[in-house]
């Protein structure tokens, strides 16, 4: 694997939110383009870094010469029969890619990695991310998550928002969502991301769908500096919102402290002040403040902007969480924050994803 896709290299040394893809695919796979012309669109698009995701293969990764123009996260789709994960941050060949890189597009697990949570349980021991990508999105063959025996335990994201082109994902991503949703009052804190899922930028033919775009939606991810490192190091702490190109900032504050997106206020008392705005936003939309599941404050974004107040009070026994949610009048995601998480941490004896499958059933927000 080239130097330049080391997690340790640094492209900018400020802190700041960095906006990135985390799913997209080169010729290594199903994608049309190379991985250096894959990286000209995510410059084109003004994106601060992509995670390239082939199915089943990490050969794109020879492709970069050492000074990259671009921050390039090594990724991986895990294609099987029982759905598609994204593994994030490898830097070379692992064990456990032995019975994935088969050239199959689905192949059978078997062995000491034979089930999906003997694979993420493996992965997540070499320090790498674990992401169930569309979820809930059904194809031929099948595309969403049928393992129900997986151990979220071992998961770290979700992808929320799979390429919204696709006429399925209008039912699908909502769906995912809901899922996030039911693991957060579970008090699974796993982070939800975005992915364009990008392959070629024109439909094929005969496809009557809109064509895809790199950067749709994308992930804003608060990082200490743009490095691989660093913007993973950001995911883990759920400093990360999804975005249909919308920008916002959501904040609680308690005590005199100003807490960001993804922050545990752990146990307190009092009244907590959450302060949310809303710029850039694409198109007329509603800004929810959402708890525990249920909007419990909103304003109408208008002329792209808006900007929201809401006090609550926090009682030492409750375990909450309060997350931003930008929604357009048909109910799909603008813009969408981890929660911020207030009380003592949940804790459920349910851990496999089939017992939260109920989800499917399309429940909002
Ligand atoms: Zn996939
Ligand atoms: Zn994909």
């Amino acid at each position: 694997m080239s130097q330049s896709l080391s997690l340790l290299k640094v492209l900018n040394p400020q802190a700041g939110w960095y906006r990135g893809d985390f799913h997209a695919h080169t010729n290594y796979s199903d994608g049309v383009h190379t991985p250096v012309q894959l990286v000209e669109v995510a410059r084109a698009e003004g994106l601060d870094f992509i995670t390239i995701t082939d199915h089943n293969t990490i050969d794109a990764f020879s492709k970069f010469g050492e000074e990259p123009t671009l921050l390039i996260i090594p990724g991986l789709e895990v294609t099987l029969k029982e759905g598609h994960f994204n593994v994030f941050g490898m830097e070379g060949w692992l064990d456990w890619m032995e019975p994935i890189f088969t050239g199959q597009n689905t192949p059978e697990l078997t062995g000491i990695y034979g089930t999906t949570t003997a694979l993420m349980r493996r992965t997540s021991s070499q320090g790498l991310l674990n992401s169930i990508n569309h979820p809930l999105l059904p194809w031929e063959p099948p595309l969403e998550w049928r393992d129900g025996a997986t151990d979220l335990r071992y998961l770290d994201c979700l992808e929320i928002w799979n390429d919204p082109s696709w006429p399925d994902n209008v039912q699908a991503n909502p769906k995912a969502v809901a899922l996030w949703t039911d693991w957060l009052n579970a008090g699974y804190r796993i982070t939800a991301i975005g992915g364009s899922d990008y392959h070629q930028p024109v439909p094929e033919p005969g496809q009557d769908k809109p064509p895809e775009r790199l950067g749709l939606p994308s992930t804003y991810v608060y990082a200490e500096r743009l490095s691989g490192a660093a913007i993973l190091e950001g995911l883990r702490r759920r400093r990360a919102y999804v975005s249909m190109g919308a920008r916002v900032t959501f904040q609680a504050q308690a005590d005199h402290t100003t807490h960001e997106i993804g922050a545990d206020l752990g146990e307190l008392s009092g009244a907590i002040d959450f302060k949310a705005t809303v710029t850039d936003c694409p198109s007329s939309a509603r800004a929810q403040i959402v708890k525990n599941g249920h909007v419990i404050f909103e304003v109408p974004v208008e002329g792209g902007q808006a900007s929201l107040r809401y006090s609550a009070d926090a009682m030492t026994t409750h375990s909450d969480w309060y997350r931003l949610h930008v929604a357009d009048q048909d109910g799909q995601m603008l813009a969408m924050t981890n929660p911020i998480f207030v009380g003592p941490r949940r804790r459920s004896d349910s851990h496999t994803y089939g017992d939260y499958a109920g989800a499917a059933s399309g429940k909002q927000p």
